[in-house]
């Protein structure tokens, strides 16, 4: 990834990749995220399409050049495809990833190609049918897995799964998900559990260290892949036999933070420096006009002296966090 922007902090780090919720709503309860289900929160309405591109204007004018659309659900959202649209249509704007839970896929994955959606990130933490229900709330594995053939045939090329690594949930599955990406050009990434507000017992008993996956990956002649330049978190491994690749995402590993090179905007316009650890910086007041576009650049740039170096999740902040659907993840 290219990381030239004006966007930098104190640390050397610097920020081309924004990571934009559209909603907090959420149509699955994953049982290490909503397992009750989504519930309103606050009476502030999300983001307008017109408040969201202003935002995307100034980040773009700023450098940002890479968006993604998370939620809750992005997917669920109605004007969806129009808010893709338009943001793709914002100058600078040169590559537009969203994340989804797959619902509806096998029907939308065209139109979401055709709206400029490049990249899309599916989320499938199990590849059993009962499983995923189990985790998700939902019978839809069957969906999910049409919906990853269907972004091929839109024309994705950058297909990528997330597989939340879960203790006694889907360790079992190792093996299967690497046999699953062998004849697929897809990147599956598993993430490791971030323990949550919401969520401390379900970590206790369910987070497994990544060292889990490097270990399976290892033993089966998986290698490390060179690091490219400006390339996120993830590491990433690779076989000469597999089409697919696996990337591990470890928040807890040391140096971890030190390639960060995202920010993130709540679907209420805060803008958050870290997945962890603060409670977000309303932006809503500099979205009222198109004027106002020079106003909200200079509060996006002060606002960066406030970026710590690391989330500091080891010395036990949990992040104020709720659940990661308030922020995209
Ligand atoms: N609803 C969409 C989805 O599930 O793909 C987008 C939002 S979701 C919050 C984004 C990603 O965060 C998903 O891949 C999800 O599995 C992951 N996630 C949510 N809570 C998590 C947690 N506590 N630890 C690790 N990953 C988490
Ligand atoms: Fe919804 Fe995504 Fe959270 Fe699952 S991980 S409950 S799909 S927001």
């Amino acid at each position: 990834m290219n990381n030239e922007t004006a966007i930098a902090d104190g640390f050397g780090r610097t920020f081309p990749y924004l990571r934009l919720s559209v909603t907090d709503v959420c149509n699955f309860s994953c049982s290490y995220c909503l397992p009750d289900g989504y519930k309103k929160t606050g009476c502030a309405p999300f983001m307008t399409q017109a408040e969201i591109v202003r935002l995307v204007k100034a980040f773009a004018a700023l450098g940002t050049w890479k968006i993604r659309l998370t939620g809750g659900e992005p997917t669920v959202r109605k004007d969806f495809v129009e808010i893709a649209a338009a943001v793709n249509d914002v100058p600078g704007v040169r590559r537009l990833a969203f994340t989804s839970n797959g619902y509806k896929l096998p029907e939308r994955a065209q139109e979401y190609y055709d709206a400029g959606l490049r990249a899309i990130n599916i989320s499938v933490d199990s590849l059993r049918p009962d499983q995923f229900k189990h985790i998700t709330g939902h019978d839809r594995l069957h969906e999910v897995l049409d919906g990853v053939q269907a972004s091929f045939e839109a024309g994705f090329k950058s297909v990528k799964l997330n597989t939340v690594l879960l203790k006694g949930l889907n360790d079992a599955e190792l093996d299967q998900f690497i046999d699953f990406v062998e004849d697929k050009p897809v990147s599956l990434r598993f993430i490791e559990l971030m323990r949550t507000h919401d969520n401390q017992k379900y970590f206790e008993a369910h987070h497994l260290p990544g060292t889990a996956v490097t270990e399976k990956l290892l033993e089966r002649g998986w290698r490390v892949r060179p690091r490219a330049e400006g390339a996120g978190p993830a590491q990433e491994f690779e076989h000469p036999d597999s089409a697919g690749t696996i990337g591990l995402i470890a928040p807890y590993s040391k140096d971890f933070c030190k390639s960060c090179n995202r920010l993130r905007v709540s679907a209420k316009g805060a803008l958050h420096l870290c997945l962890f650890g603060e409670g977000g910086y309303s932006l809503r007041d500099y979205l009222q006009s198109d004027d106002q576009i020079e106003e909200l650049q200079e509060k996006i740039m002060s606002l960066m002296n406030f970026k710590r170096s690391a989330h500091f999740l080891h010395e036990g902040n949990s992040g104020v966090r709720d659940h990661l659907a308030s922020i995209g993840g």
